[in-house]
């Protein structure tokens, strides 16, 4: 096959060339303007000497600079690396040097936090934008408005290696641009792990592999109309789940998205409440946050139609309740970056199950596989989950025997425990690393997790194995509780007992104000692994 990831793009400019395909703080974008400043920018990234395959690191929040550098790198046959724009200089270095980019696109805003992270990676061009370009109402992509210039700006020197963004378009030609791709082997991404639990690996993801992804997403959600959906853009399209479900499923089928540079509460109910969008993927940290905001019910958010939940496990309870405000439905779905990413989901409008991830996707296979032996076991019994399709990655980035450990023969080991019913749905229990060995027992976090959200008092939880004399792990969990709600260890460790065995009660209770996370809203257990370590030295 042949198909660019962008042909999506090429073809919804030719369906809906006025339709808007993002809005962005009240300025709309049509599908025709995107395609020429995606063309523009694919002309002028050649200028600066990008080849086919050569990476492109694009570090940006949700906005339009993102979309745009995005297209133009597939469309000039580059290979996109998405990071993480709260990342810090450490971090960053690590991930550009690993990556070997060539290009950098990125904000003033994070420009000096960029630069420091490049210092050894001489010549490395950058083009920058600013929020500000499209800050209401420019006359269209390439003439930003006249800002007055504060401190942000001067701090960026442009020229010599430094574009300004709209001005880098302008010089550009904005004819066709469409590099062949051999689809099953060149990548349009080199996307890095999200590093929860470790060292954040690069992994190859073919055209193939995206297209394959996105057209398996928008049939899922088949009720969806091409030309009239809204999205609301609020999971990063840094991350691979953002970009799947949302910006290219958006694209494909030629929807508007409506971005969102930031997850503050208020600001999406607003959102949601004006523009009206009819999709809302998100992850479940976003959906607790909307849930428990004291002023949810004085917003409409009755346009919401469909949501999918991934990242992490959805609590039934925030399922039901959100359900009940919004009148849409929410689903769960589950993935990882390595199947780009999304491999199985429940139904959206019928036979789901509660607590479970679904079934496989469109073209998807799914078993359960003893975790050591890796021999396929019986329906109903625990193991490892290992996936095959067309969206299974190619390997990890210059890591050949990582990518040995977890692919053979096409199939993807997840390092996910789960076990498949009768009906062949799948039930997460947890990542094979999260689980807790305490007395001799296996004991796996997320079920602990559950039965803490259903009481009335908890916004939030991570439950952890911490190291224990005698019980070589113990369990302790983290609680973040609702607004204004007052609970003590004695309380939550008797409502623990009433519905879990002995071994499974947590032994500790820490409560705190909040928890860390990531910005694809994932509880980051490696930092509270490593406040652990810490305390105990
Ligand atoms: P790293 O692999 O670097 O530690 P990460 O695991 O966060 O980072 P991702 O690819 O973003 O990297 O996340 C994939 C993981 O997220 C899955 O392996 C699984 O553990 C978890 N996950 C995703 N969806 C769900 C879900 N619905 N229920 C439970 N866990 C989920």
């Amino acid at each position: 096959p042949k198909q660019n990831l962008a042909d999506f793009l090429v073809e919804s400019a030719s369906r809906y060339p006025n339709h808007a395909a993002l809005s962005f703080m009240d300025k709309k974008v049509t599908y025709a303007e995107l395609l020429q400043a995606a063309y523009r920018f694919a002309h002028g990234i050649r200028g600066l000497g990008v080849k086919k395959g050569d990476r492109v690191a694009i570090v940006l929040p949700n906005c339009p600079q993102l979309v745009i550098a995005y297209y133009g790198t597939l469309l000039a046959g580059g290979t996109v690396v998405m990071t993480n724009p709260l990342y810090m200089q450490r971090e960053l270095e690590h991930q550009l040097k690993d990556a070997g980019a060539v290009l950098i696109v990125t904000l003033d805003l994070l420009f000096r936090k960029v630069m420091s992270a490049v210092t050894g990676m001489a010549d490395v061009p950058l083009i920058v934008g600013s929020i500000k370009d499209y800050l209401p109402f420019p006359k269209n992509l390439l003439y930003p408005i006249k800002a007055k210039k504060d401190g942000v700006d001067r701090e960026v020197q442009y020229g010599g290696r430094i574009h300004a963004f709209p001005k880098f378009l302008r010089a550009q030609s904005a004819s066709p641009v469409h590099a062949e791709v051999d689809a099953d082997n060149d990548l349009a991404l080199l996307q890095y792990t999200g590093g929860t639990t470790g060292v954040s690996k690069g992994v190859m993801l073919t055209h193939s592999n995206m297209v394959a992804n996105t057209i398996q997403s928008s049939l899922w959600a088949y009720k969806v109309v091409p030309g009239q959906e809204r999205y609301l853009a609020a999971l990063p399209f840094f991350h691979v789940f953002g970009l799947t479900v949302l910006l290219n499923q958006a694209v494909m089928i030629g929807g508007e998205m409506l971005l969102v540079p930031r997850f503050e509460v208020e600001t999406i109910l607003q959102t949601i409440a004006k523009r009206k969008p009819t999709i809302f993927p998100g992850a479940p940290t976003m959906y607790i946050a909307l849930i428990n905001h004291p002023k949810i019910r004085e917003y409409d958010l009755s346009s919401i139609n469909i949501c999918i939940s991934g990242a992490a496990p959805l609590p039934h309870e925030v399922q039901e309740r959100f359900e009940a405000i919004t009148g849409g439905r929410l689903i769960e779905g589950y993935g990882l970056t390595e199947a780009s990413p999304v491999t199985h989901a429940n139904p959206i409008w019928e036979h789901r199950k509660k607590g479970s991830i679904g079934v496989p996707f469109p073209d998807t296979i799914a078993k359960i596989v003893h975790p050591e032996t890796g021999e396929d076991l019986p329906t109903g019994m625990m193991g490892e989950l290992a996936v095959r399709g067309p969206q299974v990655m190619k390997g990890y980035w210059q890591r050949p025997d990582e990518t040995n450990k977890v692919l053979k023969d096409g199939w993807l080991r997840t390092g996910d425990m789960a076990r498949m019913d009768e009906d062949g749905y799948f039930f997460i229990m947890d990542r094979m690393k999260d689980m807790i060995i305490a007395g001799g027992y296996n004991i796996f976090p997320r079920e602990i997790e559950e039965v803490l959200f259903e009481h009335p008092s908890v916004e939030e939880c991570v439950v952890l194995g911490v190291p224990d004399q005698y019980r070589g792990e113990t369990v302790k969990v983290y609680v973040v509780l609702r607004e204004g709600a007052t609970l003590t260890d004695a309380e939550l460790k008797a409502w623990c007992k009433e519905r879990l065995a002995a071994y499974k009660v947590p032994r500790i209770y820490e409560f705190r104000d909040s928890l860390p996370k990531s910005i694809a809203g994932k509880v980051l257990r490696r930092k509270l692994v490593e406040e652990e370590k810490q305390n105990e030295e």
